[in-house]
């Protein structure tokens, strides 16, 4: 598609509210509309209850299909409540288009976007506030147990206390909004609290259980995979769930990924492998190009870098996650991986993830932090509508409750104005990381006559681009990253008289790494193609060059 005489504005993207997915799909439509020569927006597949979970595909295509560009993956949301992850990847894909030619970057890298690969996750979340992971299942519906509903029909899913000897919570003194731990000294009334909902066959006893299986998409990747009870939220075989299997599918379907980048939600970071264990299971040479393009997205956000196994409070024991996301790109793609933990609203409050969020030593150091987070919240001008007032409400099942408290998906994200800048700067590291993808070219491709109907033919076909064709080095023995394959495909009449009219050349190292090719052809016809070289496989794009008859 050429690029139109004038492009169309490109639509704005609000940083005012999170989307829902009619929204979503409003904008990820208007932005294809305005620039159809870059964006091409495509489904993955349907979601567990129907929704087509969007792919745009951004790229020049003047200068080729996305197909022989080397391409770079992005996907948010995988967690219903991380909705901050659409808005950074909708920015980038944004940003890419406004660049657009200024940046000449889409003329030879393409970037797969799937902003939003929980579709039915995050509409839950962004409707209603509610909490879960990825997905839970209801069909299954364990007697005293909780599903989370509106109950009192303000179109929201808050929490609910209720008075309760045994309760666990009191109001906070200092600040009667919030619930803190009970101690010995706490003084009545003591509260118990559920998320608002039903509880299904309850018996009428304390002993209620929260929402079903609870799923979570982040521990189903196929590395390292282990069923529960070993690994939580793991599902029940690796991409047993469609929307993580049609991801995968449409990963192992190209060749071209170098790269692939994870958004989500928690105290901010700049994430990097391994998943478990320890650097030194991963080669020595791949965690530096890790640690050194990590430390490009830490200087863009102010993030930390953090090793996924080190995500964790200080107190607690390195945390190893099975059939996560960036032992899977690593170890089964090949490829450095990373995801940006976004932020909290504790971040935007002041609190630093290394500093205070994982040095808490106690409920009480928490419970401050929240403390501190609504004062610097009562102080905003603007401000996201963070807390619900308690109120009575009339339970079906539990009788008298109080149904309020804070909104789950904005204590989840740094505040919209926050995520702004944030996605700039995570969109400045994207650009660094995609602008080391390997490209590889033909470089002086021509023919010569060496007498009679006999011309040898000679290309160079190089890499010029940072990243070797396999990118890692874990990646150079992979099946799935492809040598490099040069076809030779000579014009009709004409003969090949070499040996090889093929070359399998294997990997290509970065930026020096070139082999001069020659073929000697018979050509007695007056046809103006002597031939086509295709060059193919590696993750450096493809290209071809017709060679004429001199
Ligand atoms: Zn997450």
């Amino acid at each position: 598609m050429p690029a139109p005489k004038k492009p169309k504005r490109l639509p704005a993207l609000s940083f005012d509210h999170f989307f829902t997915y009619a929204e979503l799909t409003d904008f990820v439509g208007k932005l294809a509309k305005a620039r159809p020569d870059l964006v091409t927006l495509s489904s993955l597949g349907d979601s567990r209850e129907g929704r087509p979970i969007h792919l745009l595909t951004i790229t020049d295509s003047a200068t080729g299909p996305a197909e022989d560009k080397p391409a770079y993956l992005i996907h948010g949301n995988i967690h219903a409540i991380e909705l901050s992850g659409t808005h950074a990847a909708l920015a980038t894909c944004r940003q890419l288009c406004a660049d657009h030619p200024k940046s000449d970057l889409l003329k030879r890298v393409a970037f797969y976007v799937v902003p939003r690969i929980n579709p039915d996750g995050a509409e839950f979340a962004v409707t209603t506030s509610g909490t879960i992971r990825s997905r839970t299942d209801r069909s299954l519906r364990e007697p005293n147990t909780l599903y989370q509903e509106d109950v009192d029909g303000n179109g929201l899913i808050l929490t609910m206390r209720q008075e309760h000897p045994n309760g666990r919570f009191v109001a906070d003194p200092k600040d009667r909004r919030l619930l803190i731990r009970r101690t010995a000294e706490s003084k009545p009334p003591f509260y118990r609290t559920l998320p608002e909902g039903m509880i299904h066959q309850w018996d009428g006893t304390d002993n209620i259980k929260v929402e079903g299986r609870n799923f979570d998409w982040n521990r189903n990747w196929s590395y390292d995979w282990q069923p529960e009870p070993a690994q939580h939220g793991a599902g029940d075989f690796p991409f047993s769930e469609p929307e993580m299997r049609a991801l995968a599918e449409f990963v192992f379907g190209r060749d071209n990924i170098f790269a692939v980048l994870g958004y989500h939600n928690g105290p901010n970071a700049v994430l990097r492998p391994p998943s478990t264990g320890a650097d030194t299971d991963l080669d020595a040479d791949d965690v530096k190009v890790m640690q050194d393009l990590a430390e490009i997205g830490a200087k863009h956000t102010k993030f930390p870098v953090i090793p996924v196994v080190k995500y964790r409070r200080d107190y607690q024991r390195d945390i190893n996650l099975r059939g996560h996301f960036h032992n899977f790109g690593y170890h089964h793609l090949g490829l450095f991986v990373f995801e940006f933990e976004l932020g909290m609203l504790l971040n935007s409050a002041g609190m630093k993830t290394k500093d205070d969020i994982f040095a808490v030593k106690s409920h009480q150091d928490y419970e401050a932090q929240i403390r501190r987070m609504m004062k610097w919240w009562d102080r905003q001008k603007k401000r996201a509508p963070i807390f619900r007032k308690w109120t009575g409400f009339e339970h079906p099942q539990l009788g008298r409750v109080e149904v309020g408290g804070l909104l789950k998906k904005h204590l989840a994200g740094p505040t919209l104005g926050d995520l702004r800048r944030i996605a700039a700067g995570t969109y400045k590291f994207t650009l660094a990381h995609a602008g080391r993808h390997p490209r590889v070219v033909i470089e002086a491709p021509q023919a010569e006559a060496v007498g009679g109907d006999v011309y040898r033919i000679r290309a160079r076909v190089a890499n010029r681009g940072e990243f070797p064709t396999h990118v890692s080095k874990k990646g150079r023995g992979l099946r799935r990253l492809k040598g490099v394959r040069v076809d030779f495909v000579p014009a009709e009449g004409v003969e090949l008289l070499s040996r090889v009219g093929h070359h399998s050349l294997g990997h290509l190292a970065g930026v020096t790494d070139g082999r001069q090719l020659e073929w000697f052809v018979s050509a007695p016809g007056d046809g103006r193609t002597l031939c086509e070289l295709r060059v193919s496989g590696g993750t450096g794009g493809n290209a071809t060059a017709r060679i004429p008859r001199p």
